[in-house]
């Protein structure tokens, strides 16, 4: 890793360096291993490792900073292992930061990992309106309906934004078996995560449900949308690298035409294109985390981050299997089973071009943000 880092920081590099080669990817290739061991497994060692907590609360031995946890993502990555779960412990998402009774019921048992939170946030395309709610007295009233939640039907609560009338958007616990919950449908995506279409009727809630200040929940949901955007392209940059080596380890070997692939120029050119996206996703995200550990704020860069780097190992990944050839598509081969999983990420926490017209909105209508 080229980064000038803290003596603390290339310490914990070399440590997660070592988890990754001498356990994560063992356990990734161990393919006769039961889906449940393999993440008690994966989470045993990420513990021993001092990884596990780094996303969670202070008090739960975490805390660590954007740079740190950027170092922990680029790494498992580069070993192509950071889809593994159990890596991570449950992080506080939209809860962080909340008084009681939410922070009993919900958040502790969350972080000690007791129950599973899920995220409604997208509406269908044919929603007629978007998910609402009543307050009336102590009793909140939710109505609608949200398309992609992932985990939702394994889910033991939902965190909803709901339009409170009279109020503005906020974020509401539902409990998923609550009277008037009902999955409507579930299904999976081409990463090999799986999702619950999810309708509320009439579900009436006490109104301490409501996370914060009702009519603040955009900022809040955006929060927790921006900490996923960049923990997505610092392992993006992770998996170009990754893709990178093993391309490297193809166009160097025996061809059938005689020389490796290496030798013709038109592949050096592809290679080359590789490295160069790779070094500037890279580059921006590190930057990012710096810029955010700095108590910058970085919203901006964030979203440039997320979009360049999901993009960039896009692009790798294509240009990857096609410089190895047909032998890539063959199910089960790694590059194939990457090039699903990067497929999700350029909609997953906001389509590009969605983004793209915030970081416009940005600079254009709020004249805010640096670049
Ligand atoms: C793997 C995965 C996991 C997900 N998990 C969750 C989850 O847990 N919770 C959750 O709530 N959602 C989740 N989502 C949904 C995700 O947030 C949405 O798919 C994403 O925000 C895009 O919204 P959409 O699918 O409704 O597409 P749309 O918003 O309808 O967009 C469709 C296309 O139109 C373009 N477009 C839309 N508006 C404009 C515009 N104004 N100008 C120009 N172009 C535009 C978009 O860029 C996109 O290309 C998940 C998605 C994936 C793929």
């Amino acid at each position: 890793m080229p980064d000038d880092l803290p003596p603390d920081t290339a310490a914990l590099r070399d440590r997660v360096e070592h988890l990754a080669r001498e356990a994560l990817v063992p356990l990734r290739d161990d393919a006769g291993l039961d889906p449940a061991d393999r993440a008690m497994r994966v989470r045993d060692a990420s513990k021993e490792a001092g990884v596990y907590p780094m996303a969670q609360p202070a008090e739960f031995g975490g805390g660590a900073t954007l740079l740190a946890l950027t170092v922990v993502r680029d790494i498992l990555g580069g070993h192509n292992v950071c889809h593994l779960p159990g890596i991570f412990g449950p992080g506080p998402g939209v809860l962080a930061g909340v008084g009681e009774p939410l922070r009993s019921r919900y958040l502790a048992p969350l972080l000690a990992g007791e129950k599973r939170a899920a995220f409604g946030f997208t509406e269908p395309d044919d929603a007629e309106r978007a998910t609402w709610g009543v307050l009336k007295g102590d009793t909140l009233t939710v109505n609608g309906q949200k398309s992609y939640v992932t985990g939702g039907a394994s889910a033991d609560f939902i965190n909803v934004l709901v339009e409170i009338e009279g109020h503005g958007p906020a974020m509401v616990v539902v409990d998923r078996d609550a009277p008037g919950v009902h999955i409507r449908r579930t299904f999976g995506s081409v990463d090999g995560s799986h999702h619950a279409y999810i309708e509320f009727r009439d579900v009436a809630l006490p109104a301490t449900q409501v996370v914060g200040q009702p009519g603040l929940g955009l900022p809040r949901a955006m929060r927790q949308i921006g900490d996923t955007r960049l923990a997505l392209a610092a392992e993006s940059i992770g998996l170009c690298r990754w893709v990178i080596d093993f391309v490297t380890d193809h166009i160097t070997s025996p061809h059938r035409s005689g020389a490796p692939l290496a030798a013709r120029e038109g592949v050096r050119l592809r290679y080359a294109d590789m490295r160069i996206r790779a070094y500037a996703a890279r580059s921006m995200v590190y930057r990012t985390a710096r810029l955010g550990d700095a108590g910058e704020n970085i919203i901006n860069e964030g979203i440039a981050s997320k979009v360049f780097a999901t993009e960039a190992v896009g692009e790798i990944v294509d240009t990857g299997i096609q410089l190895v050839g047909g032998g890539a598509l063959r199910s089960g081969h790694p590059l194939e089973a990457l090039y699903r999983r990067v497929r999700a990420l350029r909609l997953a926490e906001g389509s590009s071009d969605v983004l793209r017209l915030n970081l416009a909105r940005g600079r254009l209508d709020l004249a805010k943000g640096r670049i």
